[in-house]
């Protein structure tokens, strides 16, 4: 298979998802969206009240913000792929639960793997989490690091900017690194293949640029 074929199978896979109780309450499931060989992966929460009506990844107010950010740095929306860590709406845009991580993982999981970005960005506490189980946001935001083989960069969620006005600064300025970061990561060797999920990451091992 292709990367845009698993890419395709996955979304169709949630777009019929009933593994956690997300799917009973979204309107459209938002698997994500970009091309398949995109240098840089952005991973969000979940989907809000506009993504859930049209089924697609940050097209609300803290969307035009990340098409924003990305035109700063020379950089448009179809060069990356977007997606979030759960792909149906929370109610109410409540966080999202372990249980429904955890279901919703394996997606995920697959589309980093098809993708094989050069740079992964979290967007916020739950996609870091992912990577950092026990990292501050505050503490790590805007540090590369190589975690399992992928370089990741953790980031504050553009809402988060939208809604505290100081933090507009520092994500621009995490932002601004990024085109450096996909230099060095294109000189460096090919990362290798995912590690299963299950092979967690402890801060300690971690590597900082
Ligand atoms: S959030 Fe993920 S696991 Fe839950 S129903 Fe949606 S696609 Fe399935």
């Amino acid at each position: 298979m292709t990367s845009s074929e698993i890419l395709e199978q996955v979304a169709q896979e949630v777009s019929a998802c009933q593994k956690c109780i997300l799917f009973h309450s979204r309107k459209n499931a938002v698997p994500g969206e970009g091309p398949a060989n995109a240098d840089i992966m952005f991973i969000g929460e979940g989907p809000g009240f506009h993504e859930n009506e049209q089924g697609r990844p940050f097209v609300g107010a803290a969307g035009r913000f990340l098409d924003e950010l990305l035109a700063k740095i020379g950089m448009e929306r179809s060069q990356v792929f977007i997606t979030n860590v759960v792909k149906c709406r929370p109610p109410s845009n409540r966080d999202p639960l372990i249980e429904e991580l955890e279901a919703c993982s394996d997606y995920l999981e697959r589309q980093i793997q098809a993708i094989n970005p050069k740079v992964i960005v979290t967007l916020g506490r739950f996609s870091m989490a992912r990577f950092l189980p026990n990292a501050k946001i505050s503490a790590v935001h805007g540090q590369a690091m190589h975690i399992r083989a992928r370089l990741v960069v953790p980031m504050y969620h553009p809402a988060a900017a939208l809604h505290q006005g100081s933090l507009r600064p520092v994500i621009e300025r995490d932002f601004a690194q990024l085109p450096e970061l996909i230099a060095k990561a294109s000189d460096a060797p090919e990362h290798p293949v995912e590690v299963p999920q299950e092979d967690k990451q402890d801060p300690e091992q971690l590597s900082f640029f």
